[in-house]
């Protein structure tokens, strides 16, 4: 249940609260607000916030491109705040932050809403009996500053203890302000690029999953900030170099059956559970136009980074772009679940979560069979073994898109149009440039 918006104002007001930012991610994966002082909570929770509905066609170095439904400076949009997900922010105080949902002036959903999109697709998979759990790891690397040479943080080693030592305050503020705005953290630690580190946390409500994507950069890069440091959730930080993933977890339920446990298919998989993961391994070189929507990620999607660039699945097969996680033996009922590795933070965590469930449904529909499983590192294997790469880059990656009627169905004619805009528009944007300037424009942008 929602709660009051006059009284949980009158509560934020108390507490310090001077005023709520309103967050939307755009096609383009970059989060964009509206603050509105504490006193106004309850007007503006009512009646919306104006937006114009051009942040449609918002490319990631804020230029704008237009769709035959999206990039003119006619109309309005209302912001409406979600009160269930309102959080007070700990990294900056006096703030507090909520995702919205965008209407137009007469209360109808827009048909490009992306978290519209994402509790439609929740909804769609409720009405058959399913529902999702899902989660993000959310991969960083904190250097010193914004200057075009990147300095890491920290000089200790992939995984190193003294990375936590180094940065020991910054890990237990940035513990604590998760914990203080409601977010189940399952993990923080050091990764393998330099400077790099992982939060990851408890599977939620698809959109809630989401939700918590922004609510956790934003409270990392407010911790970042109070340390003077810099922060890039970008796929592709230094050229050649291990990126950012976000990778994807997803658990599949109908009622109290994990559709990834208990079953009679390989590793336990049920018909449905196997069916729903073909779907979404059958769909993955139209679901990166979503998922790595930036012409940066597909430099960090290359063999051997641990970023999984084949269309294969195997039971943790960690260069595999959909990995089963069966966890714990006998607990296989509560922790299967599954991975989608190759997606990272320059995408709208809304549109992830909405078409891989899509995608799922799809595959259930069709009750598709999984391939053989790789159970090595796909590269290694002979070319004719070899499962088919990934698209290599955004244009292919959108030219496939552009071909999924499971998706353009999914999204609606006008979202899966003016996302095929703002791909080209980025494509665009990047012609002839080179890898570092690709990798110097990304940076800082998400
Ligand atoms: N940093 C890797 C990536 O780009 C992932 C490392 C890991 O397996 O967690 O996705
Ligand atoms: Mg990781």
């Amino acid at each position: 249940m929602a709660p009051d918006p006059a009284v949980l104002a009158a509560d934020l007001a108390e507490a310090g609260i001077e005023a709520v930012v309103f967050t939307y991610v755009d096609n383009a994966g970059v989060a964009r607000v509206k603050g509105v002082p504490t006193g106004r909570l309850a007007p503006a929770s009512k009646h919306g916030v104006g937006m114009s509905p051009v942040f449609d066609a918002f490319v990631a170095d804020d230029s704008i491109t237009s769709s035959p439904s999206a990039g003119g400076p006619v109309g309005d949009l209302r912001l409406i705040p979600d009160l269930r997900r309102l959080v007070a922010l700990a990294a900056q105080p006096g703030l507090a932050w909520v995702p919205v949902d965008r209407r137009s002036q007469t209360g109808d959903p827009h048909p490009q809403c992306q978290r519209q999109f994402a509790t439609r697709l929740v909804e769609r998979a409720a009405s058959r009996g399913i529902t999702m759990q899902m989660g993000f790891e959310i991969e960083f690397i904190l250097a010193r500053s914004t200057d075009d040479e990147l300095v890491p943080a920290t000089v200790a080693p992939a995984y190193g203890a003294n990375r936590l030592v180094e940065l020991g305050d910054f890990s237990v503020e940035l513990l604590r302000a998760l914990r203080l705005e409601g977010v189940e953290v399952l993990q923080l630690h050091p990764e393998y690029a330099p400077g790099q580190f992982e939060v990851s946390t408890a599977p939620r409500d698809p959109v809630h999953a989401a939700d918590d994507s922004v609510l956790v950069r934003q409270t990392i890069r407010g911790v970042t900030a109070r340390h003077g440091l810099a922060v890039t959730f970008s796929p592709a930080v230094e050229v050649g170099g291990v990126g950012n993933g976000a990778h994807l977890h997803f658990g599949i339920h109908q009622g109290k059956q994990n559709l990834l446990a208990g079953g009679r298919g390989t590793h336990g998989m049920t018909s449905d559970g196997e069916a729903f993961l073909a779907g979404v391994l059958d769909a993955l070189p139209a679901l990166l136009a979503i998922g790595a929507p930036s012409v940066a990620s597909y430099q960090r999607l290359v063999p051997q980074h641990w970023a999984a660039p084949y269309v294969c699945w195997g039971k943790e097969n960690r260069e595999a772009a959909l990995r089963l996680v069966t966890g714990e033996a006998g607990a296989e009922q509560h922790d299967a679940n599954a991975e989608v590795k190759v997606f990272d933070a320059t995408a709208n965590p809304y549109l992830v979560v909405g078409a891989v469930i899509a995608c799922g449904l799809d595959g259930i529909d069709r009750q598709l069979r999984l391939p053989a499983e790789t159970t090595t590192d796909p590269a290694t294997l002979d070319a004719a073994a070899r499962p088919e790469r990934l698209p290599t880059s955004l244009d292919v990656a959108v030219e496939t898109f552009s071909r999924s009627d499971v998706l353009r169905d999914a999204l609606g004619n006008a979202l899966f149009e003016t996302i095929i805009a703002v791909r080209h528009a980025e494509i665009a944007r990047f012609a002839g440039a080179s890898p570092d300037e690709i990798v110097a424009s990304t940076r800082w942008r998400h």
